[in-house]
């Protein structure tokens, strides 16, 4: 091992909504469950049990049931999640503070400067967890995060695989092309096409070649293939990651209507920046500052996570309302989301059943409403509460009547 050589372990909790599900309640163990399908119609964690039935994530309920009429289906519990996340995390920090948290079960741990050799890090990491926490993770330990990652992954659940320093791409070679970031669905036919099926193929290509399919990722996307990914672990604060923006008035507000109309574009922009980053979220907290200072904080929480503003709109008012509740004017509002988990993709089936369509139809929109926003600028589409700020800012300008005119950041 020469001394630029990295230790970088990657852990993935198995099947873990249904796995935490079957940890807090033992009747559920060893048999076919799933997570979700209440309110959006779609599978989003199933036990192996399940899988095996050929239950899979994300599938409509309604197949997921016609294919094993005995799957217990159960409502999620992303507050249980959460809490089980962190615990499952706690014991990765136990090991080194070089932890890089990825999502609610996922995460890379750099193990380069650790006096305990990694493979004994490694074994540990999944003893401790599934004799306290009785779920299973699945972990891969490699010289970079790319191949760590597809080593985790390769043959789940409670497996541990390691990729020796240089057989990279060895090891990445005889795997499918979909095994590469940006290859999916939608994309995996181009490659298959051209004849390249697996990495190899796409380790050795000419590199004008590759951009001919992957446009200018191809580099990058090379380099991967062969093994090579200097990005480093970038060790993130255990405190749980949030998106927020706050606002300071110009004059002190007494006009509820439009500290929630600040409020929603507030809301707005962060599920915005959520949907960018293809992730959802559960927890909203709203706060209020008065004229003397004195802040207030309230927070709520969906029953699921979500992306979409139209998600986290009727639980604004009611929050604002219990901040708020001296009859003191404000200084400052500002919101903030937490509790992320990935969004979940969408079903490439069109789903049956009313309650489902709308939720794909309003995410398809959310979708179609940041695209235009991306080429046009975000004043390209205004919700009603955008132009009635508008409004209400041009309005207090032109008449030289601060009242209610924010200040400009
Ligand atoms: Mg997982």
């Amino acid at each position: 091992m020469n001394g630029s050589t990295r230790s970088i372990l990657h852990l993935d909790a198995d099947a873990f909504y249904a796995s935490v599900e079957q940890a807090a309640d033992s009747r559920l163990r060893g048999k076919a469950i799933a997570v979700g399908g209440t309110s959006r119609g779609i599978i989003a964690s199933a036990s192996y049990p399940a899988r095996a039935r050929g239950v899979r994530t994300p599938m409509p309920t309604s197949q997921a049931l016609r294919l094993c009429p005995e799957l217990i289906i159960l409502p999620g519990d992303f507050a249980k999640y959460e809490r089980f996340s962190q615990l499952l995390f706690a014991y990765a920090y136990d090991l080194t503070p070089e932890v890089e948290v990825c999502s609610i079960d996922e995460g890379y741990l750099d193990l380069t400067h650790q006096r305990q050799s990694p493979r004994d890090s490694m074994r540990w990491l999944s003893q401790q967890i599934e004799s306290e926490l009785k779920i299973t993770i699945s972990q891969g330990l490699a010289t970079n995060k790319f191949c760590s990652a597809v080593a985790s992954k390769l043959k789940k659940p409670a497996n541990q695989i390691e990729v020796p320093a240089g057989e990279e791409q060895a090891f990445l070679g005889p795997l499918p092309v979909r095994w590469l970031p940006g290859v999916g669905t939608k994309t995996e036919p181009r490659y298959l096409h051209a004849g390249l099926l697996h990495i190899q193929q796409v380790a050795t290509l000419s590199l004008s070649e590759l951009e001919k399919i992957a446009g200018s990722s191809a580099g990058s996307l090379q380099q991967l293939a062969q093994g090579i990914d200097p990005r480093p672990v970038i060790p993130t604060s255990p405190d749980p990651k949030s998106f927020g923006e706050q606002e300071t008035f110009g004059v002190d507000q007494t006009d509820e209507t439009y500290c929630l109309a600040v409020l929603r574009a507030m809301v707005d922009r962060l599920c915005r920046k959520l949907r960018a980053t293809g992730l959802a979220a559960r927890t909203i907290t709203v706060r209020v500052r008065y004229r003397d200072m004195e802040d207030t904080m309230r927070a709520d929480s969906l029953s699921e996570p979500s992306p979409l503003e139209s998600d986290f709109y009727p639980i604004l008012q009611p929050l604002l309302r219990r901040c708020w509740t001296r009859s003191s004017p404000l200084r400052l509002v500002g919101v903030r989301l937490t509790n992320f988990h990935t969004a979940l993709p969408e079903p490439e089936l069109p789903l049956t059943g009313l309650p489902q369509k709308s939720t794909t139809e309003r995410l398809q929109l959310a979708d179609a409403t940041d695209q235009v926003r991306r080429r046009f600028g975000s004043q390209a589409i205004l919700r009603g509460h955008d132009l009635w700020l508008q409004k209400k800012r041009s309005a207090g300008e032109s008449q030289g009547d601060l009242h209610s005119q924010p200040s400009q950041k």
